[in-house]
């Protein structure tokens, strides 16, 4: 019997307009679990032997939304969106919370998988085995907070009509584009509960591309059977306490309470564009917030005891009717100091705006923080950009990121990322703006700099992860921490759960245990299963295509901001180490069994059971050992 699954995924074709119902063998969730993992071994298998030529914003590319058989028992449900990244020409695995995995797993599905191109928007409704595509006309060009407010009271209506004797409904879980992934920017996120978003990865104009507008799920059956179920409650119990009792700082102040301390304590915050990492500017601490723009101070995804999350309304002033969740810390920085902007009025406004417009807070916050740097510098103009971009001017910013949503003027190049923009307005400027493109492979860099070594994210952090710059999976080994190790972080995304609630890692294999019957070691994790993934996940990165292709030994870089020294702060004067960051890359790749330049060896993908992504893998070896 198979426990912790559904065994279930529903694939619709909407170039067809076609539904069908898949099963995954045993053997192959075995082997790949869920999310982020599951999604690279069916990405290899139906798009691996032309991954080139595939556009990751045409009807070829694959979207897709997975749950993982922790999903809904580890405290902290989360979904993972994957596909062929728009940003990065790979396989980014992006995780979202709200209720959309839960009603999914709850509606007898561990997944969907969408292909092809819709011929007008269409949304898609799933309750239990009812699954319908239904028309988007009417939400179509609409933002998040409308987008949503529609979709749920037509959901509720229909949920009333056609299953009355059910009584009354709860909201559906809902994931869904706004403007920016209707105009398949790279930046667009797939948003969640109005302020939750899928941001890296790009997904959310793979959305668009599809003409996919939302998909709404309700479900109404049990989450499915575990093999152990005292197992089960008494490490869910167990979580549940150490987050309540150890963790309250985290409770309290959600991601946020780092925001201050990473300003001032570890000097390793983005503020204006990377240019400097450390401020005490005491108006933007976490305390600001909560006595200034928090209405609601306790709130959370499903089966989570920590609520990290908080919700913000501006109630007057000019920025009065701005609301958005926390803003977390990523947020409070991309869309704050990144953007020179100390107060929290103008940081929730900001983030009110982009997530209504659905763009993520980081890409979003990192490609405007890179215009307003060339517009410091004179490079763009009040003729480029139609707007003065000043520093800490949030209605500027605003209007910027308006501009990139619905790809007008200067913002259609802007909707295309920090990288890409870097290399047209490069070519159209004629200098080399690279320089202040704080990316790595197309993908912005989180908000934890490495200048100051004081942060947690590794000197490799960035530029070996197959992730590009995800700051929730960077590169590195050190297998007892979570966050210092991609190895172990690609379980999280693969279980699908939050990694917030993730104290003690040796809980991840329990619970897998407890949950699935399956007796996977720590060992078989790091040595086989992540070792397979990661491996993937790398070979597809370096395939690449079909716009851009990166080559190991140019792009598996820092930033070159990251190498100038801290101007301020107790830090002040410190850059990243060039000798240092050579020699844990080299010792990196090293342990993976990947080749000088990061390639697999032949040895480990045969190791691994991966002959045929060996052979695909051969050309790049080719292409790099004879130039
Ligand atoms: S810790 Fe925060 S982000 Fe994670 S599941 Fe709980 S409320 Fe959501």
């Amino acid at each position: 019997m198979l426990y912790g699954y559904n065994g279930k995924f529903i694939e619709v074709d909407l170039s067809n307009e076609k539904i069908s119902i898949e099963k995954i063998d045993e053997q192959i969730l075995r082997e790949y679990i869920g999310g982020r993992a599951l999604a690279s071994k069916i990405l290899w298998d139906r798009l691996g032997n032309k991954w080139e030529e595939v556009d990751p914003l045409g009807p070829e590319n694959l979207l897709l939304f997975l749950t993982g058989p922790l999903t809904g028992y580890f405290p902290g449900a989360r979904i993972c969106v994957s596909g062929k990244s728009p940003q990065s020409n790979g396989i980014v695995g992006s995780t979202v919370g709200g209720n959309f995995a839960m009603e999914l797993r709850c509606a007898g599905y561990d997944g969907i998988i969408v292909s092809g191109e819709a011929k007008k928007p269409v949304y898609l409704f799933i309750k239990d085995d009812f699954i319908e595509i239904k028309d988007a006309s009417h939400i179509w060009g609409k933002r998040g907070i409308d987008t949503i407010k529609i979709l749920i009271n037509e959901t509720l209506k229909d949920l009333s009509n056609k299953w009355s004797w059910k009584g009354l409904w709860k909201d559906p879980g809902i994931l869904y584009i706004g403007p920016a992934g209707e105009n398949k920017s790279r930046i667009a996120a797939v948003m969640s509960k109005w302020s939750h978003a899928a941001g890296y990865g790009g997904y959310g104009g793979v959305m668009g591309s599809k003409k996919l507008k939302a998909v709404v799920v309700k479900g109404s059956n049990s989450l499915p059977p575990v093999a152990n179920k005292e197992k089960v409650l008494s490490l869910i119990a167990e979580v549940c306490r150490v987050s309540i009792q150890e963790k309250d700082d985290w409770r309290r102040w959600g991601t946020g309470y780092g925001g201050y301390g990473v300003g001032a304590d570890t000097s390793s915050e983005p503020i204006r564009n990377w240019q400097e990492e450390w401020h005490d500017n005491k108006s933007f601490g976490v305390d600001k917030f909560e006595e200034r723009v928090w209405i609601k101070r306790y709130w959370g995804d499903d089966g989570c005891p920590t609520t990290c999350l908080k919700l913000s309304a501006i109630k007057d002033g000019e920025f009065k009717g701005a609301i958005t969740d926390n803003p977390d810390y990523e947020l409070q920085a991309y869309l704050g100091t990144n953007l020179g902007i100390f107060t929290p009025e103008g940081n929730v406004y900001v983030a009110s705006v982009v997530d209504d417009l659905g763009l993520c807070g980081i890409q979003g916050g990192n490609v405007l923080g890179f215009a307003a740097e060339l517009y410091q510098r004179g490079i763009l103009t009040k003729k480029d950009l139609g707007i003065e971009l000043e520093w800490g001017n949030p209605k500027a910013f605003a209007k910027l990121a308006e501009k990139i949503a619905y790809r007008k003027g200067i913002g259609n190049i802007l909707a295309e990322g920090t990288y890409r923009a870097a290399l047209k307005l490069s070519k159209r400027k004629k200098i080399d703006l690279m320089k202040y493109a704080v990316q790595s492979k197309g993908i912005a860099i989180g908000a934890h700099g490495i200048r100051s070594g004081l942060d947690y994210p590794p000197i490799i952090a960035y530029a070996c992860s197959v992730q590009g710059g995800d700051h929730t999976s960077v590169a590195g080994l050190i297998r007892e921490e979570l966050w210092k190790c991609e190895l172990s972080m690609l379980f999280a995304d693969s279980g699908v759960v939050c990694s917030f609630n993730v104290f003690k890692l040796d809980w991840l294999w329990d619970f897998l245990e407890a949950v699935t019957g399956w007796n996977i070691t720590k060992e078989e994790w790091y040595e086989k299963i992540a070792a397979r993934v990661l491996a993937i996940q790398r070979a597809l990165l370096l395939l690449g295509g079909p716009d851009i292709y990166w080559d190991p030994r140019i792009h598996d870089e820092n930033p070159e901001r990251f190498y100038e020294p801290l101007p301020s702060g107790p830090k002040k004067g410190k850059a990243t180490d060039k000798e240092d960051f050579l020699k844990t890359k080299s010792e990196y790749y090293k342990t993976l069994g990947w080749d000088e330049y990061g390639i697999p060896t032949s040895e480990t993908l045969n190791k691994l059971g991966l002959k045929d992504v060996d052979n695909v893998l051969q050309k790049i070896r080719n292409k790099i050992y004879s130039s």
